[in-house]
């Protein structure tokens, strides 16, 4: 599936490029990486700017457009600063489940505080994969029928403990043990028995703040079930595709990002009397990193337009993140290379292009995960 722009989405492009250019501060930016400090003044701007929620509908605060356009505002964003542009991108985490299963009544509540900037949210999956984690996160429908009491722990959360709101995925304690065991809740920070710790030491991403959460017999009401009883991880699955696909937009932004600077500096740099670029090994080194970031585009343009023509391809959606996260490892990578000495050097940006691309490889889907569920889509689970 081949997509061309249109007028109005190369439009919205360059106004998020414009953006990056103007307010991501380059010094500022390795500072803030430095005190793993979280950017809320650019985070405000970029939603007054509507680039926060862009996929939510108008009525909630949204900006009423496609995964495409979407895509494109992270795309650049991250282009522009793989660190920054992640901190933006995953400010709106919880808006897609919010407005593929929220009821009214929480579709106005929480979307447009998250939409207009005034609140981050996080989300809390370790339950995602029934084999794969210790099932420690467990609800219970209270004796009165009208509360639901959780317990559990998550260590890694993204946008705690600075997020207002969580979703959590919860196993019902008193369900047979089964797929249809889980479901999503929304908890305040602010609820009694929420404890928030900040997480440092993250290798990249150190824009973005991260927490580990705990709750101990925390009490909330019926009506913070997101969804329906039982469906939470059909629920997740759902919103699983398009998040697949943004975070792909962040990685072919990363990529694109490493790769302009490293064709800049093969134009410049003078090595043996001749410029770095006027060598074939290097020649080829770039020509190989444009078809890494090309094929990245051409996945996920195509996946988040078959999103928004509402022909989701979860093939598409789940083959595009592993390209572009694998092509955001290789470009960065090779970017430190092509660069010498100074692609070592905080300086130079790469090497934080290079930190920042292998978190997308293990969050949000890790490369293990998504060749399993590609896979399972296409030879099934075979017995
Ligand atoms: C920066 C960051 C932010 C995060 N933010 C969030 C968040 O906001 N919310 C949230 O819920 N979680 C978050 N996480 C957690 C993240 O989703 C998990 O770390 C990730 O899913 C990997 O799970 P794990 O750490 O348990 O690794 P494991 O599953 O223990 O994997 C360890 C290794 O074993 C391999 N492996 C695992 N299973 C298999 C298998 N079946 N076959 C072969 N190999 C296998 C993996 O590929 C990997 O190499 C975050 C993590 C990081 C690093």
């Amino acid at each position: 599936m081949d997509v061309i722009l249109s007028r109005t989405q190369k439009e919205i492009q360059k106004a998020a490029w414009e953006f990056a250019k103007g307010e991501f501060d380059a010094a500022a930016i390795i500072e803030m990486d430095h005190r793993e400090y979280f950017p809320a003044p650019i985070w405000k701007k970029s939603a007054e700017l509507g680039f926060i929620g862009l996929h939510a509908a108008e009525a909630y605060g949204g900006g009423g457009m496609g995964l495409l356009e979407t895509v494109l505002v992270v795309e650049a964003l991250c282009r522009r600063s793989s660190t920054m542009g992640i901190a933006i991108g995953l400010a709106d985490v919880l808006a897609e489940c919010l407005s593929l299963f929220g009821s009214e009544e929480q579709k106005q509540r929480y979307l447009p505080s998250i939409c207009e900037g005034r609140q981050l949210c996080g989300i809390c999956l370790n339950d995602l994969n029934p084999d794969a984690s210790d099932n420690a996160t467990v609800c219970r429908t209270t004796g009165d029928g009208l509360h639901i009491e959780i317990s559990g722990r998550w260590p890694l959360v993204v946008n705690a403990p600075v997020a207002g709101l969580y979703i959590l995925l919860c196993r019902d304690v008193d369900a047979p043990d089964s797929e249809q065991a889980y479901s999503l809740v929304l908890v305040s920070g602010q609820d009694q028995g929420v404890a928030l710790r900040p997480v440092k030491g993250k290798l990249g991403m150190r824009l973005t703040s991260m927490g580990e959460l705990e709750l101990q017999a925390v009490h909330v009401p019926l009506a913070n079930r997101l969804g329906q009883k039982g469906q939470g991880r059909m629920h997740l699955k759902a919103a699983t595709w398009a998040f697949y696909v943004k975070s792909a937009g962040m990685a072919l932004g990363i990529a694109q990002g490493a790769l302009d600077r490293s064709l800049d500096y093969a134009r410049k740099r003078i090595q043996f009397r001749r410029k770095i670029g006027q060598f074939q090994v290097t020649r080829h080194k770039l020509a190989q990193m444009v078809m890494l970031v090309e094929q990245a585009r051409c996945l996920t343009y195509a996946a988040a337009a078959r999103m928004d023509a509402k022909r989701p391809d979860p093939v598409l959606s789940a083959a595009a993140k592993l390209c572009a996260c694998n092509a955001a490892v290789k470009v960065a990578y090779e970017a430190i290379q092509l660069h010498g000495g100074y692609g070592y050097m905080t300086e130079y940006e790469v090497e934080r292009f290079y930190r920042d691309a292998k978190m997308l490889q293990i969050a949000g889907g890790n490369t293990g995960m998504l060749k399993d569920e590609l896979a399972n889509l296409v030879i099934g689970k075979l017995s």
